[in-house]
């Protein structure tokens, strides 16, 4: 059974809401590509009206703003402008960086291509640099990317590397390699970046913790990652055993999937986990799963508080 330390709750009202600057409160989210959800998923206990972007577009904002995180990691942003705009009534701004052959955009009424965005707590943190890489797959480009933001808390100097990613879908075993070489050049891509700034890599993996990639996430020696939902549980000795029994729940014409696919990893030591959002129960998101008029995405948030040290008073 899933023990997790519960997110403390934080006060309703994001846009002048300042977290401590000793914590961190991650939001990951893959949000289902407005074009991709409609068009070609075929969700089909999901009723028609439940994925109109006039609706869907402000329970995506809801989901977001009522955890008031620091740092939002988002896959499938194809409606970028509106989020940033939207976002930035609230206290946020962001930077997106698009798939380059987004299936969205072979779909018809697309919003441009998908692609994973960044935002961040204006109030708290400046921004030293932003890089985003195209992941390569034995040396040759994919249709994968990934986005990385270095912070600074502007009240303790303390800085931060924030990456986040979707990696190649579907199953079977090439894929699975497929994603596990992607993996590999991400962690490369964020070694190259970070320095030696505590490290947040979220994302949509597409793989189950079983995969190699779990384990090659896990086993990088520089960046030493564990992964914050897991580690929030002391069940189980292995980390894998430890991961949430699901991060996306959805009915498609095939039948029923439900697994563990989504994740936030983070370099041990740098950050701590001090609690994490529990993923809603099976009667909570309903018998015809997600999305639904509840649930505006195929993929639920996960939420992660970390503790971070100061730069300011180490060095004094
Ligand atoms: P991926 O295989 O990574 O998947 C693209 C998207 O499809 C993901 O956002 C994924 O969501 C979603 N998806 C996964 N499983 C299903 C499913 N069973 N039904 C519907 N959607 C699903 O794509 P790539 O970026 O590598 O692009 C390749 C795919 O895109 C091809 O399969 C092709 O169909 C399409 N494409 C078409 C083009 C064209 O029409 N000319 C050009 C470029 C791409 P999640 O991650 O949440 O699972
Ligand atoms: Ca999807």
């Amino acid at each position: 059974a899933f023990k997790y330390k519960k997110l403390n709750a934080v006060t309703k009202g994001c846009s002048d809401y300042v977290s401590s600057p000793y914590s961190l409160r991650v939001f990951q989210w893959n949000i289902l590509s407005q074009a991709l959800g409609q068009m070609n998923d075929n969700f089909v206990k999901c009723p028609d009206e439940a994925l109109e972007w006039n609706s869907r577009k402000f329970r995506i904002i809801e989901e977001i703003v009522e955890y008031c995180p620091d740092i939002i990691c988002l896959q499938e942003v194809d409606h970028f402008n509106f989020l940033k705009h939207v976002l930035g009534t609230q206290g946020y701004t962001g930077v997106f960086y698009p798939k380059p052959d987004s299936p969205c955009v072979y779909i018809t009424g697309n919003n441009g291509p998908d692609g994973c965005a960044i935002f961040y707590r204006t109030n708290k943190f400046d921004v030293i640099n932003i890089e985003s890489r195209i992941l390569e797959i034995w040396r040759v480009q994919s249709n994968q990317v990934a986005l990385l933001a270095n912070l600074r808390v502007k009240e303790t100097d303390q800085e931060v590397c924030i990456t986040t990613t979707h990696l190649k879908a579907r199953q079977g075993a090439f894929l699975s390699t497929l994603r596990n070489e992607q993996g590999k050049d991400l962690l490369q891509f964020v070694s190259e970046h970070s320095g030696d700034r505590p490290v947040v890599i979220c994302g949509d993996f597409n793989a189950e913790p079983v995969e190699p990639i779990y384990g090659t996430m896990l086993s990088d020696e520089s960046l030493a990652l564990g992964s914050a939902y897991a580690d929030c549980d002391s069940s189980n000795k292995n980390s894998a055993d430890r991961e949430p029994p699901y991060t996306t729940w959805k009915i498609r014409d095939e039948g029923e999937v439900c697994h563990t696919i989504d994740y936030i990893f983070y370099k041990k030591g740098s950050l701590e986990v001090e609690a994490v959002l529990e993923l809603p129960t099976g009667e909570e998101i309903g018998e015809d799963r997600v999305p639904s008029f509840s649930y505006p995405s195929d993929h639920f948030s996960l939420v992660c508080d970390f503790k971070m040290g100061s730069q300011k008073v180490q060095a004094s």
